[in-house]
């Protein structure tokens, strides 16, 4: 699957500049969905959180 936009920022993944955002999302549940920037549902459990995209489905970290 390739990644279309930032999970963290919601922008188009073209070049560079999205630094930060990958050490934010090292660290937090995404806000957008990587395929269609959809929000993202998300749920935090203690261990972890579940992101869920209406289309994509949901992802765990
Ligand atoms: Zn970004
Ligand atoms: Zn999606």
């Amino acid at each position: 699957m390739t990644l279309v936009y930032c999970g963290h920022c919601g922008q188009e993944l073209t070049g560079s500049g999205h630094e930060d955002c990958r050490t934010a999302l090292s660290m937090e549940p995404p806000r957008y969905c990587d395929q269609c920037r959809r929000r993202m549902v998300v749920q935090v459990h203690p261990m972890g959180w579940a992101a869920r995209c209406s289309v994509h489905g949901e992802i765990h970290g």
